[in-house]
C-alpha cells in the first residue's frame, strides 16, 4: 500500500521519532503549526477516525494511554491539544489515522 505513514512506521521513510512501541509511533510533524507538534499514529493502517471499528479500536485506547507520556516528554506541562482530521471537509491530507499533539504556547480558541 502506498501510504506515507505506513512507510514511516516501517522505517522505510525517516522521521524525527520521539516514541515507539509495538503498536504506535510518534514523530515530529514536518511542518509544525505550534512550538511542539507531534503526530502519533497506529502502526497498522487505519485510514482515519471514520474507519475505527470494534475490531481495530484497541489501538486507539493504547494511543490515548501513550499521549500523556509523549506530551510530558515533550515538555507540555501546561496543556496541549489533540486533533484528528477526517476526510475532505476535515482537511485530512494523509489517509492514515494520526493524532496531532500541539502545544508549547497558548493555542487559538477557534477550531473551525
Ligand atoms: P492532516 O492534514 O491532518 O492529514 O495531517 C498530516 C500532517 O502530516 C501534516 O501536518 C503534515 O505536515 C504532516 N506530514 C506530512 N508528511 C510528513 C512527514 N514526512 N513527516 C512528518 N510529518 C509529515
Amino acid at each position: 500500500m502506498d501510504c506515507l505513514f505506513c512507510k514511516i512506521a516501517a522505517g522505510e521513510i525517516p522521521s524525527a521519532k520521539v516514541y515507539e512501541d509495538d503498536l504506535c509511533l510518534a514523530f515530529r510533524d514536518i511542518a509544525p503549526q505550534a512550538p511542539v507538534h507531534i503526530l502519533i499514529v497506529p502502526k497498522a493502517h487505519i485510514a482515519s477516525a471514520d474507519a475505527v471499528t470494534k475490531d481495530n479500536s484497541a489501538v486507539i485506547t493504547h494511543i490515548f494511554e501513550t499521549i500523556p507520556e509523549v506530551a510530558r516528554a515533550a515538555g507540555l506541562t501546561n496543556g496541549y491539544r489533540v486533533i484528528t482530521n477526517v476526510g475532505e471537509d476535515g482537511c485530512q491530507s494523509v489517509k492514515h489515522l494520526h493524532f496531532h499533539i500541539l502545544g508549547g504556547k497558548k493555542l487559538p480558541e477557534s477550531m473551525g
